[in-house]
């Protein structure tokens, strides 16, 4: 069986055609480099994506604090883990790339913070 792909790992996004038989893939064609071989088997065996959202927080002019995780989550658990990071609020101020959900649901990544931000009192500007 034929599975196309197109490969996302760099900007010039290669369409690879990928040969499968059972659980493997036999033949690549299409990709300009050998990281195309590996992008096809992940992308068709087990496809992940950088999870990107924001957080709701507590911390005065900074409402939603955006979030990313910090390795890519199969691609079948990414609502799961918007629903888990839903329920949280971040209460105390954070620095860019601080954990704000450990592990999210076992899955062995970490949702951490995009950018950093300070408790600042509503109406007073520092
Ligand atoms: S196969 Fe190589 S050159 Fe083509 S998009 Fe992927 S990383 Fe880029």
């Amino acid at each position: 069986m034929i599975k196309e792909v197109i490969c996302i790992m760099c900007p010039l996004g290669c369409n690879l055609r990928a040969e499968v038989k059972g659980q493997g893939i036999t033949d690549v064609e299409g990709n300009k480099c050998k990281k195309g071989i590996e992008y096809a088997k992940n992308e068709i065996f087990s496809p992940g994506r950088i999870l990107t959202t924001t957080v709701r927080t507590n911390l005065g002019e900074v409402r939603l604090l955006p979030v990313r995780s910090s390795k890519e989550i199969p691609k079948d658990r990414l609502m799961a883990c918007m629903a888990e990071i839903s329920k949280h609020q971040v209460s105390g101020p954070v620095r860019i790339g601080g954990v704000i959900i450990s592990n999210i649901l076992g899955l062995g990544v970490d949702i951490v913070a995009c950018r950093s931000a300070p408790y600042r009192l509503p109406g007073i500007v520092s």
